[in-house]
């Protein structure tokens, strides 16, 4: 097998020194390319999130220069034809800017051994709000979500709503967010993104959703309605009582996706309830203004019930939904006209 030279300067090739094309890798760099650039390069840059256009698709960078450039480059020009035929894993860095001319490192495998040139191009910004900056800034929207609670509304109840919705990548699509004492709007850019949302919340959150179209109109040029997506959510937290079909349940666990666990406060039995029964059962969530809470005490059982001295003096036999001591000390609490005991 004969040995191949460097036509150049006659260096022998050996592993860590390929010869390409008759050149040793001192000699190719002066004399021939690791990628074709051109002179002059023109790239559209979002001013207001730092993205660049490339063909369809708008790719995000830091907005700075050296990054507008290095991902317009590596992404739009980086491409197999223009690279030399054998070089691999080209990557092309920005090491410095001089006003409208970048300084840049070429960097490629040939044969394993890493090559790297020096080379140069011009280039011109040209700034262009990009489809979702210029919607968020028409505020241009499809679609409006109207969170709204079932109760009063709860902050901590929006907290946690506000946790899930953020993590969403539909959120990306909200334009706008408008909070005002009753709830939450959010405006999406689209009705699917508003859609997805609308199932996330009557999954996640038990919401009941009503749709409606309206304000059919002109868009850029476009008939189009807005959909509002009306979502109510129940009002509720692990620990409040609620009074479901007539009996009072104490709300276990809300997280469970899907369903709601309660504890029925007469028999003390575990219950599961589809977010959409609830809605078909219908259920008022009550607060201490609904119901008096008093302390007693267990001094017997008679027929199945417990028979509670209140600490008012009062005597009470109320079902227990799990045997005490006598002597325990109890709450009672006292919904319309009806005594539950606390345990
Ligand atoms: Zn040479
Ligand atoms: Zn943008």
């Amino acid at each position: 097998m004969g040995r191949r030279f460097c036509v150049r300067c006659g260096v022998e090739e050996r592993e860590d020194l390929p010869i390409i094309d008759g050149l040793c890798p001192k000699h190719f760099l002066q004399e021939r390319k690791i990628i074709e650039l051109p002179t002059k390069v023109f790239i559209t840059v979002c001013p207001s999130c730092g993205s660049i256009n490339i063909g369809n698709d708008w790719l995000p960078t830091d907005g700075s220069v050296p990054s507008v450039l290095e991902t317009y480059i590596n992404k739009a020009l980086v491409k197999k034809r223009k690279i030399y035929p054998g070089f691999t894993n080209v990557k092309v860095r920005v090491k410095d800017i001089i006003s409208d001319k970048a300084i840049l490192e070429v960097v490629g495998k040939y044969n394993n051994v890493v090559l790297r040139q020096e080379t140069q191009v011009y280039f011109e910004i040209r700034k262009k709000l990009c489809p979702r900056c210029s919607s968020v800034k028409n505020e241009f929207y499809e679609a409006l979500i109207q969170i709204r609670t079932e109760g009063p509304p709860r902050e901590e109840v929006f907290r946690r709503i506000a946790e899930r919705v953020i993590k969403a990548h539909e959120f990306s699509d909200v334009v706008k967010i408008e909070e005002s004492k009753e709830g939450v709007d959010l405006k999406f850019r689209s009705v699917s993104s508003a859609r997805s949302i609308g199932s996330l919340l009557r999954e996640e959150f038990s919401a009941r959703i009503k749709q409606t179209w309206e304000d059919y109109g002109f868009v850029r040029g476009k008939k189009h309605g807005k959909l509002t997506i009306s979502a109510r959510v129940p009002s509720f937290l692990e620990g409040d009582i609620v009074e479901i079909n007539g009996k009072l349940m104490v709300i276990e666990d809300i997280k469970n996706v899907g369903n709601f666990v309660f504890r029925d406060l007469e028999t003390g039995k575990i219950k599961e309830l589809k977010h959409d029964d609830l809605w078909i059962k219908g259920f008022k969530i009550l607060t201490s203004k609904d119901y008096a809470v008093i302390k007693g005490r267990i001094i017997n059982y008679e027929g199945g019930k417990a028979v509670v001295q209140a600490s008012s003096g009062g005597i009470y036999y109320i079902r227990p939904s799990k045997m005490l001591d006598l002597g325990s000390e109890v709450k009672i609490l006292i919904y319309k006209g009806k005594q539950y005991l606390l345990i």
